[in-house]
């Protein structure tokens, strides 16, 4: 029996590739959808936070082929949208993010689609993922494929059961794997009412200037919520929401789209992004002998890496 360890987005779609593939393979995770930090992220499909840069490049494009085939059918979770990613300064290269995606799917920005205070931006199509229902969808495909989900939380990876262990505990691997670069880098959400089809929020993205701090501002609008951001800050452990941050996020998006000014509240959190400077996805063996696969550390990327990770880890068992 193959036991996944963690149930947020790493673990699940691991599970379901090897479960796919005929292994036999169980999740057990301490917290299970709703109440991960999978739930709680905005779910562009777009690298943040995360490298190395080729391997991320290479996992991106895996996940983009299937959200972009799902997106296609009927009742799908996810969604294309053409995001604007705004330059506060002129851009002498595509950024490393944008380097494979095709003439279809990116463009530089015309003049006027960029809002005062930006000097450049490109626009991207990219999946945008509703990830509560899509974490749920997931959960059922992996029940439906034969697998078992079960709360259960471990001190150290030799406890749990099973033949071969896949480490998918994101932030929990900084003590389950005594892996002190994995560390939180916080981010704070506010939830919106989504706007009406006939005035639609223009999603956007800015990664950081100089008058936020280097804090990113976005907006994600999805059919469920229009989710607005962000703050991103390095090995902060701190889940209460700030309301002069949650007040910051409203000032910076209604600079960019005024619409957003009036949109109702629906709710305001914290999420701690599993961040390590390099993803770490590879094979080993605990102390016992028994061979275990790490698949942690995707920082602000967790959704957009997800599904080539789970390819790679299928090459690996
Ligand atoms: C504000 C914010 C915005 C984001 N926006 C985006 C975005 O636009 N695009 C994108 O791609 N990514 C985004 N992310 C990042 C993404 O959410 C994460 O990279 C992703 O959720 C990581 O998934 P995971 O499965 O590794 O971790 P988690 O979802 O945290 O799941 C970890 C699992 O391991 C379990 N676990 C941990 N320790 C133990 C233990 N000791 N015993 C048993 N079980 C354990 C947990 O209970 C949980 O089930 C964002 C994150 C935040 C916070």
């Amino acid at each position: 029996m193959i036991t996944v360890i963690g149930c947020g987005v790493i673990g699940l779609t691991s599970a379901l590739r090897l479960r796919e593939a005929g292994h036999p393979a169980q999740i057990l995770a301490e917290r299970l959808p709703p109440h991960t930090t999978s739930d709680k992220a905005g779910a562009l499909c777009f690298p943040f936070k995360a490298g190395p840069p080729e391997r991320c490049l290479s996992w991106a494009s895996e996940s983009l082929g299937v959200y972009s085939r799902e997106a296609a059918l009927p009742g799908a979770f996810v969604t294309e949208v053409d995001c604007l990613v705004l330059e506060p300064s002129p851009a002498r290269d595509i950024p490393w993010q944008m380097t494979r995606l095709g003439p279809e799917r990116l463009r530089r920005a015309e003049a006027s689609e960029l809002p005062g205070g930006y000097a450049d931006g490109f626009v991207i199509r990219v999946p945008l993922i509703q990830c509560g229902p899509y974490l749920q969808s997931l959960m059922e495909r992996f029940l439906a494929a034969g697998g078992l989900i079960r709360q259960a939380s471990f001190m150290c990876l030799e406890d749990a059961p099973g033949d071969t262990l896949i480490n998918c505990t994101g932030l929990g691997a900084r003590v389950l794997a005594a892996d002190e670069l994995v560390a939180p880098v916080s981010g704070h959400i506010l939830a919106v009412r989504p706007a009406s089809p006939s005035a639609p929020v223009r999603c956007f993205i800015c990664e950081g200037g100089k008058d936020t701090g280097g804090a990113p501002t976005y907006a994600f609008p999805r059919p469920d919520r229009c989710v607005l951001g962000g703050t991103a800050v390095h090995g902060d452990w701190y889940e209460t929401v700030d309301p002069a941050i949650i007040h910051s996020i409203r000032e910076r998006t209604v600079r960019i789209v005024p619409a957003l000014a009036n949109a109702e509240e629906i709710s305001r959190y914290v999420g701690l992004r599993p961040y390590r400077p390099e993803v770490r996805l590879e094979a080993g063996r605990l102390p016992d002998g028994r061979p275990v696969i790490h698949n942690y550390g995707h920082g602000g990327s967790g959704w957009t890496l997800s599904w080539g990770c789970a390819a790679e880890v299928l090459t690996l068992i």
